[in-house]
């Protein structure tokens, strides 16, 4: 008989999963259950929605037919509402047409990723508040952006900064208000201060150190209170960061670790045995410390959702070790960040001294041609845990050799070693 894999999400996590299983198994039947009403779309391709006033993503991550040539099954509009397990029975409700399904499963992938985190302040329900995780999301954003004189974006992560640009550009104004600074999870304080300043050149106000406390308006939003301040506002943006979708992971009493998304080994197995979960709502091994952490980001999802797959077919396949990568172009920079930030290191109480590498490197003619500012983080022994680059060409260029530094354990005087003379040699060419 053949083996019946059910996967419950399909973004990253959900869609890799399914096609390494199909890589493992060519016989299984595999099917993908998404609430979602749409194919799956890349999230960080949703700004392009609001930028490029679109009403369909620019990226998709694999089209309809792709999957059906992998023997797919993808329901779209299709929630997973509960699962029996001692029957191995997912059942489910067709959304738009109201019916109930039951899907039998040998084995399952749990990939309900993660919901947008937004503080519970008195007005966050009233017309005009928005978060920006789904396609809906960046529609109604964009639809409102045509008539919207004035926009608060609260928290300044990538999303956040990414919303804030997009309606920018089609001349809303637009305050960035965050708690502590801006890229805090990503980057160093020092880069956080080039960025703000970058941001205001461009017409964006930010203000620091703020909280948001209420909402208030008639109909719809029509002020925000944060800390001491009340400004006046058409709309309010939440972009406060995510927490793991473990609702049905509860519901059938699995194991939740310590950061609170599903916990799992290094197969993606969760407490469970024929039950896998992988991407936002799983947690991931660190490479550094092998500590089990939470870490929302694509690559990862990916990483994960291979293994979760492959196992789910029956194969032995483990994630060992997560290694953070995460780029993107905001307000005309390059922002790359690999690794532990001493945001991260800190929580993990890893000592770590944040080294600035293009202040060291001021002479170097690459850098003189094409100035960048790059951070690494080092542990006492000198090697090598994270990294970061904004500049305004090339930070992907960067990306490859201190992925690398960082993989190979190698130290910060290795790594100069090896690339000063690269550098130079480039700076003939780029
Ligand atoms: C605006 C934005 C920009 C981003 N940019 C980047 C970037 O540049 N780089 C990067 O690495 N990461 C980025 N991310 C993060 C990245 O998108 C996520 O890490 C990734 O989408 C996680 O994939 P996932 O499959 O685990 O979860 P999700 O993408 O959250 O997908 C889970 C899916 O499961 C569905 N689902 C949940 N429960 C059920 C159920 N019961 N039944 C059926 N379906 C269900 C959900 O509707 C959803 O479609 C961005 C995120 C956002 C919001």
């Amino acid at each position: 008989m053949r083996r019946r894999i059910v996967i419950i999400g399909g973004n990253i996590a959900g869609l890799t999963a399914a096609i390494s299983a199909r890589e493992v198994d060519k016989h299984a039947e595999i099917t993908v259950l998404s609430r979602e009403a749409y194919p799956p779309y890349r999230r960080s391709s949703l700004v392009s929605i609001i930028s490029a006033e679109a009403t369909t993503p620019k990226d998709l991550i694999m089209s309809p037919s792709q999957l059906r040539s992998l023997r797919i099954r993808l329901l779209q509009g299709v929630e997973a509402l509960d699962i029996d397990c001692h029957n191995r029975i997912v059942k489910a409700r067709g959304i738009s047409m109201r019916r109930d399904l039951s899907f039998y499963y040998d084995s399952l992938v749990l990939a309900s990723g993660s919901l947008s985190l937004v503080p519970p302040i008195e007005g966050v329900k009233k017309k005009g508040v928005f978060t920006f995780r789904t396609l809906e999301d960046a529609l109604r954003i964009s639809q409102e952006a045509k008539l919207a004189k004035k926009v608060v974006v609260v928290g300044a992560g990538l999303g956040g900064l990414e919303v804030a640009e997009a309606l920018a550009k089609r001349g809303v104004k637009v305050t960035i208000a965050v708690r502590s600074r801006i890229l805090r999870k990503l980057v160093e304080p020092n880069l956080s201060v080039h960025l703000r300043e970058r941001i205001e050149q461009k017409g964006v106000k930010v203000i620091t150190g703020v909280s948001p406390e209420k909402i208030g308006g008639e109909k719809k939003v029509e002020w925000i209170k944060l800390s001491k301040e009340k400004i006046s506002t058409s709309n309010v943006i939440f972009s406060t960061g995510v927490k793991p979708n473990v609702e049905l992971a509860k519901k059938i009493g699995l194991e939740l670790g310590e950061t609170g998304a599903i916990k799992v080994d290094y197969r993606m197995q969760t407490t469970i045995s024929e039950i896998y979960a992988a991407g936002d709502c799983a947690e991931a091994p660190d490479a550094l410390t092998g500590k089990w952490m939470y870490v929302p980001v694509g690559s990862v999802a990916a990483k994960e959702g291979a293994v979760a797959g492959k196992n789910a077919a029956g194969d032995e396949a483990e994630v060992r070790g997560i290694i953070r990568a995460q780029a993107d172009t905001i307000f005309g920079k390059e922002i790359v960040s690999i690794g532990h930030s001493s945001e991260s290191a800190r929580k993990l109480n890893v000592k770590a001294n944040a080294v600035n590498l293009s202040s060291m490197w001021r002479s170097l003619r690459f850098l003189q041609k094409h100035p960048a500012k790059i951070m690494v983080l080092i542990t006492p022994n000198g090697r090598i845990i994270g990294a970061q680059v904004i500049s305004h060409r090339f930070a992907s260029l960067y990306a490859y050799t201190l992925f690398s530094a960082i993989q190979q354990k190698i130290t910060l005087d290795e790594l100069l070693d090896k690339w000063q003379p690269w550098l130079n040699i480039l700076a003939k060419y780029a």
